[in-house]
């Protein structure tokens, strides 16, 4: 199979910037309202057919969406679990690179298969096809970096699954979403601009962007300290996870190989500093992995790592391992994951044992790996 061509997707009104859509509209000697009427269609509308956009003349129509709207994600499948509450979904980019993305809809009512608690939804979106970071236990990382996903690449991601909630195709009724993870594929810390100005158009109010609280979005870094520090100075209250799994050097090395240029001590301290700087409680993202990393004395050591002043600025999601192809660790014993919760509560940190959803169509954490089988 030919190596994808690298370069950069095609223009996209989405990763204009402010000015760049207002200029934009101008040299084209179209009336100015019409920035605002393409905003409203992709943002408030959730419409990228240009054929829909009914209040723009039909030359103005087709010059925008070929100047401004070119396909950048096509979709080459869909697979269902949880009775269709949950949706992996993988794209073909313009370059043949290909990405998934997760929707999980929660608390239908009548639909057990969704979940107890309220009803709400979930989108995890991936930030770049492929991932360099290289953590031996996740899918991801076994097949290298192809390439960062532009702003736009990201933001239809989410685009599309608002719209397929809003016009009911996910069972529960119409919907809309309420968070949003950057726990897809890729490293978002290293595809930093993107990330950052596709978690600006997902927050801005409507029609600049998805008017999504920014407390509903969750940025999650397997420890790029300078980066970690960078996002604390935006001003913009997401939620950080940080992929820990390990509270020693020794072991976090090997489980996560960028541990050998920022340290475990670096990247809590980075993480303390952003809830310092936000108020917002941080995740530790800790996948549990038999006789690896899940016995008693590294629950313990957890708990010492973390604590600053107390645990009350930090949150441990234990995942249980999911299977990826070719590893040789499987998820920890049931006994195992309890004592793990139950040393780390009695040290006073808050822990919860994330749900494995959409692992049977490997869609769960660490198991997206973007293969078309068709192709392969
Ligand atoms: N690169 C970012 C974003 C990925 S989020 C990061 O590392 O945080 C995906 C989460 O799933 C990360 O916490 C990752 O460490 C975890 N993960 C990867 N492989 C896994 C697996 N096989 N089982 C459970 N969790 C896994």
């Amino acid at each position: 199979m030919a190596a994808p061509r690298r370069g950069k997707p095609p223009r996209h009104w989405i990763d204009l910037t402010d000015a760049e859509r207002t200029d934009a509209v101008a040299d084209l000697g179209m009336a100015r309202f019409r920035r605002g009427q393409l905003d409203r269609h992709l943002f408030d509308h959730l419409s990228t057919e240009s054929a829909e956009w009914t209040d723009i003349s039909r030359g103005d129509r087709e010059v925008l969406a070929e100047n401004f709207v070119p396909p950048l994600l096509t979709r080459v499948r869909d697979q269902q679990a949880d009775a269709g509450t949950t949706v992996k979904t993988l794209w073909r980019l313009f370059d043949g690179s290909l990405v998934e993305s997760v929707l999980m809809r929660y608390g239908v009512p009548g639909l057990r298969a969704s979940g107890r608690g309220r009803e709400r939804a979930t989108v995890c979106i991936s930030s770049q096809a492929g991932c360099g970071m290289a953590c031996p236990f996740c899918a991801t990382g076994q097949g290298g970096l192809q390439r960062n996903l532009s702003t736009a690449e990201i933001l239809l991601q989410v685009v599309d699954a608002a719209r397929r909630l809003r016009d009911g195709e996910i069972p529960g009724g119409s919907g809309r979403v309420n968070n949003i993870v950057f726990m897809g594929m890729g490293e978002p810390m290293a595809n930093y601009a993107a990330v950052l100005a596709a978690t600006r158009a997902i927050t801005s109010p409507s029609p600049r962007g998805l008017g999504i609280s920014a407390r509903g979005v969750t940025i999650s870094t397997v420890g790029l300290v300078p980066r970690i520090q960078k996002l604390a100075t935006e001003g913009l209250p997401v939620t950080l996870a940080v992929s820990l799994h390990a509270p020693d050097d020794e072991l976090r090395d090997e489980l996560c190989p960028i541990n050998t240029r920022w340290k475990v001590a670096e990247v809590v301290d980075a993480a303390h500093g952003y809830f310092a700087a936000t108020g917002r409680r941080v995740s530790i993202e800790y996948a549990l992995i038999r006789d690896v990393n899940d016995q008693a004395w590294r629950a313990d050591a957890l708990a010492d790592v973390l604590r600053r002043d107390g645990h009350g600025w930090v949150h441990v999601n234990l995942i249980p391992l999911n299977p990826t192809p070719g590893s040789k660790w499987t998820a920890s014993r049931r006994a195992d994951e309890q004592e793990f919760v139950r040393r780390l509560e009695a040290r006073g940190v808050q822990v919860t044992v994330r749900d494995t959803r959409g692992r049977e169509i490997d869609g769960a954490c660490g198991q997206l790996a973007a293969v078309d089988r068709a192709s392969s």
